[in-house]
């Protein structure tokens, strides 16, 4: 892991995290950098298949709390809230790192999209976290964070990311209207939009490598970020050094948003 700033600066703070699949995931990076600065975890794994990748990070991690959550499935993410709600009592961070769309529809065109998929996909990746928010809201007694991740395709047409263009927007559009809708209870919405790293989720994209090419070649810093840097840029979201930060879409993608 990257050097991390002096300090404990997430101590005493309780922090979901939902989207660690492997060691690879972005949700890897922002717990590790959770961990470091103190915070406590719970960590949730999609289901069986998943569990055995999962869970020696859970481990390494020392996270107290090991869910299944399949956000999919009727009653898990509310599972998942009322173990956090018996063993913790309250939260302090909710970070919501997943996004799924049915093969056929990810690799085809937006406009051959069908009824069905363009719905799992919005549902998976976008309502999911909006339940969240609704869920960890209560738990959040003295104000808190909530954090999407997206993905400049949101913003601009990326060639390739076909449905999940308007899906990521209407998630950034979701994390503006929780801002607003939850700034009275001190809790802050973010989302943090990475550039394209090498993911089990960013395989299922077609020709993903030229993305990652591209944004060598492109990007002001001739770099890829990496899933370390994602979590230190997100869990600085949830320190007191952004308190007054809220609705905001985080580009840590080494300035290639900024290019024509
Ligand atoms: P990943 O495959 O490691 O993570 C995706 C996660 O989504 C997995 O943990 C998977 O289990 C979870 N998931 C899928 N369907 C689910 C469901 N029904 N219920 C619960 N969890 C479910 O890949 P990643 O790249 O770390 O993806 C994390 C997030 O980052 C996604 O929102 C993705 O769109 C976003 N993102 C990725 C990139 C990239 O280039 N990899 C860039 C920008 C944004």
């Amino acid at each position: 892991m990257r050097k991390l700033p002096e300090g404990k600066a997430l101590l005493g703070k309780r922090a979901l995290v939902l989207g660690v699949a492997n060691e690879h995931s972005i949700a890897y990076g922002c717990a590790k950098v959770f961990r470091a600065l103190g915070a406590e975890l719970a960590l949730t794994y999609l289901n069986d298949k998943a569990k055995p990748y999962v869970e020696p990070l859970a481990r390494e991690l020392d996270a107290p709390l090991f869910l299944p959550c399949d956000v999919s499935r009727e009653g898990d993410l509310e599972a998942v809230f009322g173990g956090i709600s018996e063993r913790w009592g309250s939260l302090d961070i909710a970070l919501h790192s997943i996004a799924f769309a049915p093969k056929a529809d990810l690799q085809g065109k937006l406009l051959d999209s069908s009824s069905e998929g363009f719905k799992i996909a919005m549902d998976v990746s976008c309502h999911s976290f909006i339940r969240m928010a609704r869920l960890a809201a209560p738990l959040m007694k003295d104000g808190g964070t909530l954090i999407t991740m997206s993905y400049h395709g949101a913003e601009k047409v990326v060639p390739n990311y076909n449905l999940m263009g308007p899906v990521k927007a209407a998630l950034e559009s979701a994390v503006r209207y929780l801002a607003f809708e939850l700034g009275d209870r001190d809790i802050r919405v973010h989302a943090v939009s990475p550039g394209p790293l090498k993911t089990r989720a960013a395989s299922g994209l077609k020709d993903f490598d030229v993305l990652l090419t591209e944004a060598v070649e492109r990007s002001p810093i001739h770099e890829l970020v990496d899933i370390d840097d994602v979590g230190l840029t997100t869990a600085f979201l949830a320190t007191p050094f952004a308190a007054r930060l809220t609705g905001m879409t985080v580009h840590v993608d080494g300035g290639l948003s900024i290019m024509a």
